[in-house]
C-alpha cells in the first residue's frame, strides 16, 4: 500500500517515529504541502494522511487511487467527507488523544495570569531582584485560586478534566452544558449560562465550535460577567468575538484573557487581542506535548491498520 503523509511536521517535528506507518506500506512523508502540490504528491497513493491540508472533491477526482484518508486530528472539516462517502473512500479521525494535555494547558494559562512566572523570572535575570531594596517584590497582583469560582462552558471530556483540577485547587465549579451526566455532577454544579456568567471568577471554554457556540463570548454575555473576571480559551478561537473581548480587556471589565486559540490561525497581525496588555496568547499548543502526539500517532496507525485489515475504525463517513 502506498501511503502519503501531506503535512506531518506539527505532529512529528522529529521527536517521534513514523515507523508504525512504515510497517503498513510504502511511506512518503512531507512536512507541509502547498495547495498546488497536493495532487502531484498524492499521485497513485491509496492512503492519504492529512492534518490541515484540505482534501476536497477536486482532489478525489484527480486522484482515483485514493481509498483511505486518515486525519491526524479530531476535527475533520479539512476533508470533503460527503464526496469521499460517495466515492466509497473511508475517512478516519482521532476521536480523543489530548484530554489531559489540554486540561493541563488550561491551568498553565491560568497560573500565568495568577503568578506571571515567566515575567518574574525575566525580571530576576534582568537584575531587578539583586537591585531591590526589599527582600522580595512582585510586578503584578498575585492571585490565589482557592475559594474562587470556575465556570466551565462545555462540560465534556476536557471540561470535566479541568473541573477536577479546579476542585483540587479548592475552587467551586459551575458548569454549563446542553447534556448533563452523573460524572459531571460529582465535579461541579450544572447551572444556566446566565448564572455561570454572573457568578464565575474564571470562565473556561471547552465546548466545540458550533453555530450555537460561535461568538458565545460577546459583548452582551461579557456584560453579564463579574468585573475582574478571567477568561480562558483552549477550545476554538471563534467562540470569542475578539473585538468585544479586547474592549472589555482595555476597560478592565475583564481582568485578563488567556487564549491558546484565535479566530484565524496563524494569528493575523491586526488581531485586536495582540494589542491588549492583559491578554496572554499561545500558538495553539494545548494538544502538543510529546505524550499527546505519540497517542495521536498510535491511534492514526491503528486506524490505518484496521482499514488495511478490512475492519475500519474511527470512521467519520460511514
Ligand atoms: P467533548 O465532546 O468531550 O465535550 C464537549 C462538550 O461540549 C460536550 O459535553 C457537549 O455536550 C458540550 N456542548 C455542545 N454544545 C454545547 C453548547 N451549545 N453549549 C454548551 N456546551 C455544549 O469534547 P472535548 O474532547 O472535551 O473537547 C472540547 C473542545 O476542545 C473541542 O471541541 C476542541 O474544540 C477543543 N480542543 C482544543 C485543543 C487545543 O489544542 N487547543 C485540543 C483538543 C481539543
Amino acid at each position: 500500500m502506498k501511503i502519503v503523509i501531506l503535512d506531518g511536521y506539527t505532529e512529528n517535528p522529529g521527536d517521534l517515529s513514523w515507523e508504525g506507518f512504515e510497517k503498513l506500506g510504502d511511506l512518503t512523508v512531507y512536512d507541509r504541502t502547498p495547495a498546488e502540490k497536493i495532487i502531484e504528491r498524492i499521485q497513485d497513493a491509496e492512503a492519504v494522511i492529512t492534518n490541515k491540508t484540505p482534501i476536497g472533491a477536486e482532489i478525489f477526482a484527480a486522484c482515483p487511487s485514493i481509498k483511505y484518508v486518515g486525519v491526524l486530528a479530531t476535527g475533520y472539516n479539512v476533508v470533503d467527507v460527503t464526496e469521499a462517502r460517495d466515492r466509497g473512500i473511508v475517512v478516519a479521525n482521532i476521536p480523543t488523544y489530548g484530554t489531559t494535555a489540554v486540561a493541563q494547558m488550561t491551568f498553565a494559562l491560568l497560573f500565568e495570569v495568577c503568578h506571571h512566572v515567566g515575567a518574574h523570572s525575566m525580571a530576576v535575570k534582568n537584575g531587578d531582584w539583586s537591585n531591590n531594596i526589599d527582600w522580595c517584590f512582585w510586578n503584578y497582583p498575585l492571585i490565589e485560586l482557592a475559594g474562587k469560582t470556575m465556570g466551565i462552558i462545555g462540560f465534556g471530556r476536557i471540561g470535566q478534566a479541568v473541573g477536577k483540577i479546579a476542585m483540587a485547587f479548592g475552587m467551586k465549579v459551575l458548569a454549563y452544558d446542553e447534556f448533563q451526566n452523573e460524572e459531571g455532577r460529582k465535579i461541579g454544579e450544572y447551572v444556566s449560562l446566565d448564572r455561570l456568567l454572573s457568578e464565575s471568577d474564571v470562565i473556561s471554554l471547552h465546548c466545540p465550535l458550533l453555530p450555537s457556540t460561535q461568538g458565545i463570548i460577546n459583548k452582551s454575555n461579557i456584560d453579564k460577567m463579574k468585573g475582574g473576571v478571567i477568561i480562558l480559551n483552549t477550545s476554538r478561537g471563534p467562540l470569542i468575538v475578539e473585538k468585544d473581548l479586547a474592549k472589555a480587556l482595555q476597560s478592565k471589565k475583564v481582568y485578563a484573557a488567556a487564549c491558546d486559540v484565535v479566530s484565524t490561525e496563524p494569528i493575523l497581525e491586526d488581531n485586536p487581542l495582540l494589542g491588549c496588555y492583559n491578554s496572554i496568547l499561545t500558538p495553539h499548543i494545548a494538544w502538543a506535548p510529546k505524550e499527546s502526539r505519540q497517542r495521536l500517532m498510535d491511534i492514526a496507525v491503528e486506524d490505518l491498520k484496521a482499514f488495511k485489515d478490512g475492519k475500519p475504525i474511527n470512521v467519520v463517513n460511514p
